[in-house]
């Protein structure tokens, strides 16, 4: 049998199948067929069939089973040609002698078709393929295999010895979107290859294209286990797979949703009773701290403890069993040996407890007797849908609901909005407390053996929970990792995520069938699934709450420039350096600036930034410098470097400066040895590092993070537009959300309006100015949406309109709206659709209600408000206002 018809060029557009599925029906029967053969290996041109039918270009997959056979495909083909084995048991084709490559000729063909004969006379060989020779190109190599928590990874690298000797790969979790596609080709080490260094760039937008295609073939068909492209040959334009091979297999059974009970997890948080199962008086004891912390930190609600052999403990009436308890219970704390703890659960169950903190040990981590019972209550819960926290943990501290229930004894919290996740006790007993003097916690949940709850519960809630702002994550091990990708995607779009996760190292001792799976070592399916979610990654625990003091306590630099202020030329330069690693600048002042900071230091004073004030640096010094980087635009943030061994008289001043919303993290060089000011300083809101390096990398990390942040929500603004193309007088024009690469086009734009249309806008005489085009082009997608119509000429764009949505601060669920159509674009209907699309998008974006104020004299703009529905409001001499209601 000859399989497929054609070898294929380059760069076809995908076929479809007919519902809408990437591939036909004769492919998906290919892989169909196999399983129901129970044939895991797809060789080389049953692969190839099956990517040509997803749109793929290969050099083909034509099989001969006879030498006249092979001779015509020769012929068909075309010469020079490659010839390659086709058995089931060759795997690596080359190793074992059955790649033929260049042959130019009948003649060739035949001896080399012969010579693969006689290596093969042994083998079970099903025939040769023959297809055409690719033109030399960068090779590169496309995978995906899959992961036990994470489902399918897809792997992007270079070829030859990239990927063998530097294992130069990216990761990603399936399916990818159009910019992880990209990220993945930047990430390699090797990425200025593909972008032309020493020769022709690659056609990246086919390689990206590529990489979605494979996203798409194996969601869609989630028989594929394993599949290579290796080598991919890439190209200016286009690519071409060279070599396929692919792994099939009865697709496993999705994963069952999680425990049937409550679906929010408010009331583990927030439990207007609790019970706790061993509660105790006797010093020492863990159900003595565990009751005595909750009453000692003035739990609100009911406490009920549980106690057979006691009336009372510390003075609470106490009962035999929770069975007792009259009133309904929200939630119960388990802190009786594990023999006892099965029951103590299985009455709570009966109770109609919805949450069950366990923090009795002696289960799964034990062994098997402890696995044994941890089963058994997993399908008591299970049936009674109870949720349960742990067990083997510390329980749940929320400072906003004064309840701390750690195993130890913890003192005075006080109110934060760090929320923490952590696979480990500790967190929240002696981590704690030691943290407790420089970082202030909202809700710590620890989770143990995370039988039911586990740290993509938690991580949902806690984004959710608006006590909480930055969320920091310890975890062992990940489970459901497709979810957690899910769930922290959309966390990290709210709130930073910081993550500790231990156990790098250890690579995946599964057995391998793939190249693909050999390269997905465990770590790097972690930062794979990190960076894919936006989550930021802790080294260790030290960079883990460095990163944490920066989020919680400063707010996000808004520009990457930082004026760095130092006593010493050395820790000046370190700064700089990691400023310049971690994506940030050192700020360049304004030349009025600069006079203004000569006129703040002595004659000897280096004022470049970094501005270095030598040893005689007084706090009044630095008050003065911050104050006139808070005034120039190009400084957004401050690395203040300071000594350590007169830290305690800057405490006040860096306290009394009016930073207007930018961030300032210091610098004490051996801090530790001068810990007393350090703790004042952290308590007065500024983190203080060890080294100039934390400091400056803190802050890339901020900056990147709001960057990223501000992208994923002005990405889904954009997406809720719904209309993005229309025709006015014929002229096709498109509407977008503005962006900071717009300042030529606004500059462009207000210069063509004329002066009266400017003075309806904005009331004033106005004119484009670079601050003012800074100002317009870079909006805060959360405060406020800015919509331009454009029309194109050759090639160059012109705005037409621009309309703006700006949140009111001082009224929630208000927007202010204006819009500025040119000239001569006016009573075309323009003004109209960017202002029904404004609308929709405030609707969309949750706002009730929309104002607009203009002068009486802007009938054109009147007339615009009152079609599309706006109420007249009110009227003065000049203004009208008027208001449009959502709700
Ligand atoms: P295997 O990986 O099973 O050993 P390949 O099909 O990848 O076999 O072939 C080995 C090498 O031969 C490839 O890495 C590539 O460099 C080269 N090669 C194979 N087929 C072609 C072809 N059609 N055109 C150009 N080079 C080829
Ligand atoms: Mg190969």
């Amino acid at each position: 049998m000859t399989r497929g018809s054609s070898t294929s060029q380059r760069q076809k557009e995908p076929a479809s199948g007919q519902d809408g599925r990437l591939l036909g029906d004769e492919p998906a029967e290919i892989i169909h067929l196999a399983v129901r053969e129970n044939r895991s290996y797809l060789m080389e041109h049953e692969s190839k069939e099956i990517l040509e039918g997803a749109g793929i270009a290969t050099t083909g997959h034509l099989v001969a089973r006879s030498e006249d056979e092979a001779l015509a495909l020769c012929e068909k083909t075309g010469f020079p040609v490659a010839m390659k084995i086709v058995s089931p048991d060759v795997v690596h084709k080359s190793d074992a002698g059955g790649v033929r490559l260049n042959l130019q000729s009948a003649d060739e063909a035949r001896k080399a078709y012969r010579a693969m004969m006689d290596t093969f006379k042994y083998q079970h060989i099903e025939g040769i393929t023959i297809q055409r020779m690719a033109a030399p190109g960068i090779e590169a190599i496309i995978g995906v295999t899959r992961d036990p928590s994470f489902g399918p990874l897809i792997m992007f690298g270079l070829g030859g010895v990239f990927v063998e000797v530097l294992r130069d790969v990216s990761f990603r979790i399936l399916p990818i979107t159009e910019k992880d596609a990209a990220e993945m080709i930047e990430e390699i080490r090797g990425s200025d290859i593909l972008k032309g260094y020493r020769g022709r760039p690659v056609d990246l937008q086919s390689l990206r294209r590529l990489l979605l295609k494979i996203s798409r073939l194996v969601d869609e068909n989630p028989e594929i286990h394993e599949l290579d492209l290796n080598p991919l040959f890439l190209y200016p334009d286009g690519y071409v797979a060279v070599d396929a091979r692919m792994f099939v297999r009865e697709p496993a059974q999705p994963e069952g949703a999680a425990a049937t009970g409550a679906k929010s997890l408010h009331d583990l948080f927030y439990p207007k009773s609790i019970a706790v199962i061993g509660a105790s008086d006797v010093k020492g004891k863990l159900g003595a701290n565990v009751f005595c912390n909750l009453v000692s930190h003035g739990y609100p609600g009911k406490l009920y403890p549980i106690n057979p052999g006691k009336e009372t403990v510390m003075g609470v009436r106490a009962y035999k069993s929770i069975r007792d308890v009259p009133d309904p219970v929200d939630l119960a704390i388990v802190i009786v040996p594990a023999k006892a703890a099965e029951a103590a659960i299985a009455d709570c169950c009966a109770k109609g407890v919805r949450f069950v903190v366990v923090e009795a040990a002696g289960f799964a981590e034990s062994g098997k007797e402890g696995k044994d019972a941890q089963a058994r209550i997993e399908a008591v819960i299970r049936k009674h849908g109870c949720r349960v926290l742990g067990p083997n943990c510390s329980g749940v501290i929320n400072t906003h609901h004064n309840m701390v229930q750690s195993i130890g004894l913890l003192g005075d919290l006080k109110k934060g909005n760090v929320g923490m996740v952590a696979q480990a006790g500790v967190y929240a007993a002696g981590i704690l407390t030691g943290l407790s003097n420089v970082l202030d916690f909202g809700i710590v949940a620890t989770i143990g053996n995370k039988m039911d709850i586990n740290e993509t519960d938690i991580l949902e809630y806690l984004s959710n929970d608006n006590h909480i702002s930055v969320i920091v994550m310890y975890m062992e091990d990940i489970r459901s990792g497709k979810r957690f990708v899910d769930v922290a995607s959309r966390a990290a779009v709210r709130k930073p995520v910081i993550v500790l996760k231990s156990g790098r190292t250890e690579a995946g001792k599964k057995a391998v069938s793939s190249h693909t799976a050999s390269l997905a070592g465990d770590d790097e399916v972690n930062s794979a699934a990190f960076r894919q979610s936006g989550v930021i990654r802790a080294r260790d625990n030290e960079h883990l709450f460095a990163l944490t003091r920066a989020f919680s306590k400063q707010p996000v630099p808004k520009g990457n420039g930082v004026m760095v202020i130092t006593y010493t030329g050395s820790l000046g330069v370190a700064a700089t350096d990691m400023l310049y690693l971690s994506g940030m600048r050192l700020a360049e002042l304004e030349p009025y600036f600069q006079q203004r900071l000569k006129n703040a230091l002595p004659d000897y004073a280096s004022v470049g930034n970094p501005i270095d004030c030598s040893f005689s640096m007084t706090p009044g010094q630095v008050k003065k410098l911050i104050e006139i980087g808070v005034e120039s635009n190009d400084v957004q943030s401050f690395i203040v470097v300071l000594q350590g061994e007169i830290l305690g008289s800057f405490v006040d001043v860096m306290k009394s400066v009016n930073y207007k919303e930018k961030p300032a993290v210091c610098v004490v060089a051996c801090k530790e040895f001068m810990i007393h000011d350090v703790v004042r300083m952290e308590q007065a809101g500024f983190p203080v590092y060890s080294t100039a390096e934390m400091a400056a990398e803190a802050l890339g990390q901020m900056y990147a993070y709001g960057v990223r942040r501000r992208n994923a929500i002005t990405d889904s603004i954009a997406r809720r537009l719904t209309k993005d193309t229309l025709s006015v007088d014929d002229v096709p024009v498109r509407l977008r959300l503005i962006d900071s690469k717009d300042i030529g086009l606004w500059t462009d734009f207000v210069n063509s309006c004329s002066p009266k249309s400017l003075w309806l806008r904005f009331l004033s005489p106005f004119s484009a100015t670079p601050e003012r085009a800074q100002r317009f082009c870079n909006v805060n997608p959360e405060e406020e949406v800015a919509l331009v119509a454009e029309a194109r000429t050759g090639d160059q764009y012109k705005f037409l309109g621009i309309a703006r949505l700006i949140k009111n601060k001082r009224c929630e669920g208000e927007a202010e709206y204006a819009v500025i159509i040119s000239d001569s674009w006016q009573n075309k209907s323009l003004g109209i659709t960017l202002s029904e699309q404004c609308i929709e998008l405030a609707k969309k974006e949750g706002y009730k209600t929309i104002r607009a104020e203009t002068l009486q004299e802007n009938y054109a703009m009147i007339r615009i408000f009152r079609r599309c529905a706006f109420n007249f409001d009110g009227k003065d001499e000049n203004m009208v206002s008027m208001t449009l209601n959502l709700s």
